[in-house]
Parts: C-alpha cells; sequence; structure tokens
C-alpha cells in the first residue's frame, strides 16, 4: 500500500476535530487498505507500532531528526533548526525543507506503509553505542524517497508528535461502518478490544472474518485486559438505596492496581494503564508462582506498601520508590508490599469474565493459596446499614481508604466504568465528597522559595465526547518542597513549544506541558466560570466550571494515564449533587 495514501489522510484528519467527519476519512482509508495492513495503520494512525502495552518506544531524539533531514537534503543544520524554532512543529520543518532540496534526488521507489512501518520498527529496536548513526541512516534513506507530506508525517510519528485526536472509540465506529456496514456493531468489537487491549489486531481480526470472528474473540493470557471501573457514592444510604440489602464489601486499599498473567514461573504484570510493571514488583514475580493451583491464571490484585514490623497498611506514595530501573532489589527491601487479591479474570485456559462477582471469589480462593504475602482482600457481604457501617470502621482501622462495594450476581465488565461497583471513602476529605483526579496542563514559574520550579499548575478534566482536556483551575497549595522537585523532575521533559490541540484553555500558562500526569486535588466548591472550560455551556450558555479552592493532597497519580483523569461528566455530577445539598439544607 502506497504510504501516499496514509500521508494525504493524515492530512485531511488533521484539519477537524469533528468526529463524524475523522470517522468519514478513516472509513474512506479503511476501504482503501489491504488486510495484510490494516493493522499497521491502525497503530499509526494513533502514533505507535505496536499496542501499548508491549512498551515499544521509538525514541528518536529533535537532533537526530533534524541530522537525517539535513543529511537528504543537503541544507545545513543551523538553516533546519530556524525553521523549527519558527513553528515547533518538525514534521512541518521537514517539509519546508525539503520542497526547497538542494541535492537532486530522483525518487527512485514509491514508499509504502509495510517499508515506513518495517523502518520505524528496526529503529525501535536499535540499542547501544552506533544506534545514533544507524537511526540516522534509516531515517535519511527513507527521506530520500518521500515527498514532503510523506516526509513530515514520517518525522512525526518518529518524535511522538502526531496527534490527530482520534478516539479508539472513534476508530471502533470507522471499523464497524467499513466492514460490516453498521455503525452500531462497535459495541461487539468494544467487547473485543476491551479484553485484548489490542485495536491493531481486533482490525485485523474483523477486515479478514469480518463480525463472526470479532464474536469469537478470546482473551490471550500476557495479553492485558482493560479493568473494570467502580462509580462513586457519597454515604452507606447512598450505597443501600443503589444495591439493595444484599451486596459485597471488600476494602479499598490505597495501593496500585496490578493485573497478574502467571503460567507456571511465568508471570507478566500489568498497570491499572496496562503498561508492563514486571520490573517493578520482582518480589511478586519470584513468589507468586508458589501460591497458584491452576495451569494458567489472570488475577487482580492491589499492590500495597505495608510496615513490615506492624503489618499495618501505607500510603501508595510508598510505592513510587520503586520506580527505578536500578537498585531495585534494595527497594524491594526497604519498601515491603504485599499482594491483595480481589479478582480472577481467566482460569485453565477460559475467560472468568462471564461468571458471577460471587463465583469469580469462590474460583480465586479455590485456585489460590494465601500466605504472609499473597492474601486476598478482606471480603463480608453486606445486608444492612450497621454492617457496612462495621466494616467500613475495620477498613480504616487496618489502613485502607473506604470501602468497595460490588454486587453478588453481577459480571466482570472489562473496560467500563459500570454500576455493578461502587467506591465509598470514609473521610470526607472536602465539601464536594470525594477527589478528583487532575490533568497537568500547564505550569507557572515560582517565586521566593519556589523558584526553579514550577509553583502553580493548571489542571484540566477529560471531555470524553471530544476527547479533549479542559481546564478547571489553577491550583498552588498544597506541595510539600519534596512534591515540587518531584513533580518537576516529571514536568520538564513534557514542556511543548506549542500547546498541544487537545488542550482547551483560555489562560495562559508559562509553559504547556503534554497532557500526561495525574494529580489528586480537593475543592471546597465547584462554581460557574467565565474563563475556565470544563464542562462549556453544560450548565450555563458561555460558562464553564471551575474549582473553589482547590488543594493538591499529595498524590501523584502515576498508575493513571490522562484519558482516567475525572471526566467533566463527573463534575457536573458532582456540581448538581452540590446544589441538591445546599438546597436541602436551606429547607431544614
Ligand atoms: P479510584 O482510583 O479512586 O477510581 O479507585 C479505583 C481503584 O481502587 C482501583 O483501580 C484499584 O486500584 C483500587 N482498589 C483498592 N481496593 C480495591 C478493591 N477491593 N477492588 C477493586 N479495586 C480496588
Amino acid at each position: 500500500m502506497k504510504f501516499s495514501i496514509l500521508a494525504d489522510s493524515f492530512h485531511k484528519m488533521e484539519g477537524t476535530r469533528k468526529r463524524l467527519e475523522l470517522t468519514q476519512f478513516l472509513v474512506e482509508l479503511f476501504e482503501k487498505t489491504p488486510n495484510e495492513v490494516i493493522s499497521k495503520i491502525v497503530y499509526l494512525i494513533q502514533g505507535k507500532l505496536r499496542p501499548d502495552f508491549e512498551g515499544i518506544e521509538l525514541g528518536v531524539a529533535e537532533k537526530i531528526a533534524m541530522r537525517s533531514i539535513s543529511k537528504s537534503s543537503g541544507i545545513a543544520m543551523k538553516k533546519i533548526e530556524e525553521e523549527y524554532r519558527k513553528n515547533g512543529d518538525i514534521g512541518h520543518a521537514a517539509s519546508i525543507i525539503l520542497e526547497q532540496k538542494t541535492q537532486m534526488t530522483f525518487l527512485v521507489e514509491d514508499i509504502t506503509v509495510e517499508r515506513v512501518y518495517e523502518t520505524l520498527f528496526r529503529i525501535s529496536n536499535l540499542e547501544g553505542s552506533r544506534s545514533q548513526d544507524m537511526k540516522m541512516k534509516y531515517i535519511s534513506s527513507l527521506l530520500n524517497d518521500a515527498t514532503s507530506l510523506e516526509a513530515s508525517y514520517i518525522l512525526k510519528i518518529l518524535l511522538g508528535s502526531l496527534r490527530l485526536g482520534i478516539a479508539e472509540n472513534t476508530v471502533m465506529d470507522a471499523l464497524a461502518i467499513t466492514f460490516s456496514g453498521d455503525k452500531n456493531n462497535r459495541k461487539i468489537l468494544q467487547h473485543a478490544y476491551n479484553v485484548s487491549s489490542d485495536l491493531g489486531k481486533v482490525a485485523e481480526t474483523i477486515a479478514t472474518d469480518g463480525i463472526k470472528g470479532i464474536k469469537k474473540f478470546e482473551i490471550v493470557l500476557f495479553n492485558p485486559i482493560r479493568p473494570m471501573l467502580a462509580d462513586r457514592v457519597k454515604s452507606e444510604e447512598e450505597a443501600i438505596e443503589k444495591f439493595g440489602n444484599e451486596f459485597a464489601a471488600e476494602y479499598k486499599l490505597d495501593g496500585e492496581r496490578v493485573q497478574l498473567h502467571i503460567k507456571g514461573k511465568e508471570v507478566v504484570l500489568f498497570s491499572r494503564s496496562l503498561e508492563n510493571i514486571s520490573s517493578y514488583y520482582p518480589d511478586i514475580i519470584e513468589k507468586i508462582p508458589e501460591n497458584i493451583q491452576a495451569e494458567n491464571i489472570i488475577l487482580e490484585a492491589e499492590a500495597v506498601a505495608i510496615n513490615e514490623n506492624t503489618g499495618e497498611f501505607l500510603p501508595f506514595q510508598e510505592l513510587m520508590h520503586r520506580r527505578r530501573k536500578y537498585k531495585i532489589e534494595k527497594a524491594v527491601t526497604q519498601y515491603p508490599i504485599t499482594v491483595n487479591l480481589f479478582d480472577i479474570l481467566y482460569c485453565n485456559g477460559k475467560s472468568c469474565l462471564e461468571l458471577s462477582y460471587k463465583e469469580r471469589r469462590e474460583k480465586m480462593e479455590k485456585y489460590v493459596k494465601e500466605d504472609n504475602f499473597t492474601k486476598y482482600i478482606p471480603m463480608g457481604i453486606i445486608t444492612n446499614k450497621n454492617e457496612i457501617e462495621d466494616f467500613m470502621e475495620n477498613s480504616i482501622n487496618a489502613g485502607s481508604e473506604g470501602l468497595m462495594l460490588k454486587m453478588l450476581d453481577k459480571s466482570y465488565q472489562a473496560g467500563s466504568r459500570g454500576s455493578h461497583w461502587l467506591k465509598l471513602k470514609r473521610e470526607y476529605q472536602n465539601d464536594l465528597g470525594d477527589s478528583l483526579d487532575l490533568v497537568v496542563i500547564g505550569g507557572f514559574f515560582g517565586k521566593g522559595r519556589r523558584t526553579g520550579n514550577y509553583g502553580t499548575l493548571l489542571l484540566a478534566t477529560y471531555d470524553e465526547d471530544e476527547d479533549t482536556f479542559t481546564s478547571i483551575c489553577k491550583v498552588g497549595t498544597g506541595f510539600s518542597d519534596e512534591n515540587l522537585d518531584q513533580i518537576y523532575q516529571i514536568l520538564s521533559p513534557q514542556v511543548t513549544i506549542k500547546k498541544n490541540p487537545r488542550i482547551t484553555s483560555e489562560m495562559e500558562a508559562d509553559v504547556w506541558f503534554e497532557p500526561e500526569l495525574v494529580i489528586e486535588v480537593v475543592a471546597s466548591e465547584i462554581t460557574l466560570s467565565p474563563i475556565h472550560k470544563a464542562a462549556m455551556d453544560k450548565i450555563r450558555t458561555d460558562a464553564g466550571l471551575a474549582l473553589r479552592f482547590p488543594k493538591f493532597t499529595g498524590k501523584i497519580r502515576i498508575e493513571k494515564i490522562a484519558e482516567d483523569a475525572s471526566t467533566n461528566e463527573e463534575v457536573i455530577a458532582l456540581y448538581k449533587g452540590q446544589k441538591k445539598v445546599a438546597h436541602e439544607k436551606n429547607l431544614i
């Protein structure tokens, strides 16, 4: 398949943010795509080479890209740097430079998607001392044969700056339309994606075997399953209202969610955002196979830091010490953990997702042995308000955050925030009833003690409909000096010259960041705002929502990706809830 077809599509897609138009462009592209190439196209559209959980990084630095442009065009580095600085987009700079190539080259062959993909793949595999030279060689060989438009997209993919703003749902809509003629089949595709986390594979299957093939899609060991999420409730009463009079309550431990894939001694661990995190937990990898009494199994657990002497659970932040590449052994002994199992998703070659919560819990207890390191998360069956209060008391005393409440007869809904699980936190840390997880989109330089750090951050919610990040507040309180240093370390490589198009904000920050880091804040109230863009026009025309007196809680949510942040829907619900409470109070 000619790469020019893909480059033309990218060009059209970059010109719009409207979901329907994007879907239409995708359908046109998929119609021209041979089955053998479709998975590659789907990854490339998302600026990837393989699904995220494989952890493949292109890792090409701007300098190398510029040198490659220089090599293939014969134009001096200085000129290229100048062009790049003008608009901050290396792809665009390349296309301008290559149009005025001084070195005449003859386009010897049309470049194909396959060739570009394979070259990029080779680049991602390069390591060691000569790798920079090799990268340059590969890149300039592609650029030599590319048109200026093609070159600009090749470079954007290489540098991770291709941002078409296409949500996974849009890709699935387009796949359903192209290969089954019916957009409603998206739901079937969604299931396949939820159990595989691999959109390329889903695309290939529907292209070759149609909807029938998609229906047969099964869990594959060592491919992560997208996790089930919980709705929040504010009180015991609300939980009972929603769940009736018999349900399960589990401790809500404050650790890191881990999905464990195990076959004999082979163990792979995935985070909540489906990143392979095996290297942070060598203790789990070593110990867990002893506890398993099945040929293969997929489990879910909360890994929690503990005080070894008292057995008490410690806060999530303690696990941050394990986020390091070297000397992990030392962190393992200094910051011990326990693995607290709460679900089973697969066992002896079969899916457990369709089983009820009760059946799954029994199965988990049957196939996994407990010991000091591996435990079942404490669980009780609740039948009235007193029981839920007692269980909450015990959980808080043990150092947990609150409770997770689960319907007994419901299946596991991969990839969705269903209403079959509820979270109930004890401490109403703020008047809103819960904290919010927000994406850091911008920063303001600090003064006084905070000079050299970002003293204040601009935060955003996630707008699911538009797939954008909408500003909701600035936050400058609640940070310790250590927090500020840590946040600076994380954010400084994420600074961008131009604001990412997925950010919606009227505020001008000193610096803009890639929307990646998620932090937790509390606030006193949600108010209507003429400046902030969260839930714009949803409550009142020309007004968004903003947080009043926001404060950082000390929690950097490294386990969350930006799309996991609190959504505008959630903020609207909190805003309405707060109005209801105020109304009731007035009546009393
Ligand atoms: P939140 O991040 O506040 O939406 O809460 C959901 C998170 O709570 C999950 O992603 C898990 O990491 C964590 N968690 C702690 N205990 C449990 C439990 N018993 N069941 C499910 N998730 C739990």
